[in-house]
């Protein structure tokens, strides 16, 4: 019994996580959950989330203001941008830096994450 339910929580957060097209906080991640499953828990949601980190499936990364957001894995590079208004996270696609002229010689690059504030097109309008 316990086991089962273990399993259908699992199933949602991974549901969650895979349909979304823009990175997840842990809130954004139990409030929808739970919109499906009501039983499901903060701590089950977190435990989920560290494993599919470690599988490989999820990246985690760090908003100033947001905290710590999940995305999918196999999503080639991208920045993000932040609406102040509506509190979404976006993914912005392709990346326009040139990072051999932004990095002092000797240094060695192994990644970045670009956030970009301001207010999405929706509430812009
Ligand atoms: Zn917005
Ligand atoms: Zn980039």
């Amino acid at each position: 019994m316990k086991k089962q339910r273990t399993t259908q929580q699992r199933k949602v957060i991974e549901e969650i996580c895979f349909s979304s097209t823009c990175p997840l906080s842990i809130d954004d991640i139990e409030s929808r959950g739970k919109e499906i499953l009501a039983t499901l828990n903060r701590v089950t949601v977190y435990r989920n989330l560290n494993r599919m980190v470690d599988a490989g499936e999820l990246t985690r990364f760090s908003h100033p203001e947001k905290g710590t957001l999940y995305e999918q894995a196999n999503r080639p590079h991208h920045h993000h941008f932040f609406c102040k208004t509506c509190e979404a996270t976006f993914e912005l696609p392709g990346c326009g830096l040139s990072l051999k002229k932004q990095t002092p010689a000797g240094f060695i690059v192994e990644g970045h994450e670009v956030f970009l504030n301001g207010v999405c097109a929706a509430c812009a309008s």
